[in-house]
């Protein structure tokens, strides 16, 4: 069984980034310039937009953090959107979800320039993907196709079964792993929670992906042997022994499962680092296609 090591491959991701950066600084270019909205004082939230930020100042990026109030209303974001929009030192942006219940998303992820989108949300860049035309690819299925890329996992011709139909993982990803290429060619099955007999179907995949955040789903009875297990989920839980109080836990019944699987990726430490990796990838690109 090997670890698909999603902390050393980021590591990796992010030195090539920052060697790109010095060569832009070495020409006495402006160097990427990412921005992140995060409206309200969600815990998690602010933990990956911190994340975030950092992982800029890693690579050399320039970043901006912009905060909003929980009473935040929708037009005042959406005026806080036109303005980094129209900002061109800002190669991109994202706002960080979930939002306020009286702010409506789609309207958001609409007025963001599918330009600057480099969560890759916007219907524009969303179809471009699923027309195979170049565009940003959601963070985290980039991610998990750079993942399986690196260590060389095959897909062609594999069955692969993905776990849960966000507009954020899953939906994208079986359209990835399905679509003509290298990670691609596969057969993908999505399934949801509206899924019959979803262990009948886990149990035939060659590539499991899960994305629906219930800790411990995936168990060593629903997976074949040589399986490649792909765990997205990330669920805190509260626990004393930690200093947090909490520890984060994925889909995967990791101990059993690994014991089966000819690739998987732990939680923490897989896809989690690999979906900020990509966002930084996103934001080189990003400000590749603004300079040219
Ligand atoms: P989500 O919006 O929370 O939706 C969960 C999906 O799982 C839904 O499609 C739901 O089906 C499906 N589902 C729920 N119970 C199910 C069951 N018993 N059997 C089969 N499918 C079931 O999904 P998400 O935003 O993609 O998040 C999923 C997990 O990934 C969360 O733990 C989240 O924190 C994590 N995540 C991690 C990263 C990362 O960087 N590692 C990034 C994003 C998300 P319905 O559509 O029928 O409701």
């Amino acid at each position: 069984m090997t670890i698909l090591d999603g902390k050393k491959v980021s590591n990796d991701i992010k030195n090539e980034i920052a060697a790109e950066v010095q060569k832009i600084k070495d020409k006495g270019e402006k160097v990427p310039h990412l921005a992140a909205i995060i409206v309200g004082n969600d815990g998690a939230s602010l933990t990956y937009v911190g994340s975030k930020v950092k992982a800029c100042e890693r690579v050399g990026f320039e970043s901006t953090l912009v905060q909003m109030s929980n009473t935040t209303s929708e037009i005042e974001l959406l005026e806080k959107i036109k303005e980094l929009n129209e900002n061109p030192e800002i190669d991109g942006f994202i706002v960080q979800l979930p939002l306020p219940p009286q702010i409506n998303e789609q309207k958001v992820l609409l007025a963001v320039n599918p330009d600057k989108d480099v969560d890759g949300f916007h219907p524009t860049n969303f179809g471009k993907m699923a027309l195979d035309m170049s565009t940003f690819i959601p963070a985290t299925p980039f991610g998990i196709l750079e993942l399986l890329d690196r260590y060389g996992v095959e897909t062609k011709g594999k069955h692969t079964v993905v776990i849960g139909r966000s507009h954020i993982v899953g939906r994208p990803m079986s359209i990835l792993m399905g679509r003509k290429g290298f990670p691609g060619n596969s057969t993908v099955t999505l399934t949801h929670s509206h899924t019959k007999n979803i262990t009948q179907i886990t149990s035939q995949a060659d590539i499991i992906i899960s994305a629906l955040g219930v800790p411990n789903f995936l168990k060593a009875e629903m997976v074949k042997d040589d399986a490649v297990i792909v765990d997205v989920g990330i669920t805190r839980v509260t626990d004393e022994t930690r200093p947090r109080g909490y520890r984060i836990v994925g889909d995967v019944d990791f101990a059993n499962v690994s014991k089966k699987a000819s690739y998987i990726t732990p939680v923490p430490g897989g896809v989690g680092p690999m979906t900020i990796a990509m966002l930084l990838k996103n934001t080189l690109l990003a400000r590749e296609r603004h300079t040219r």
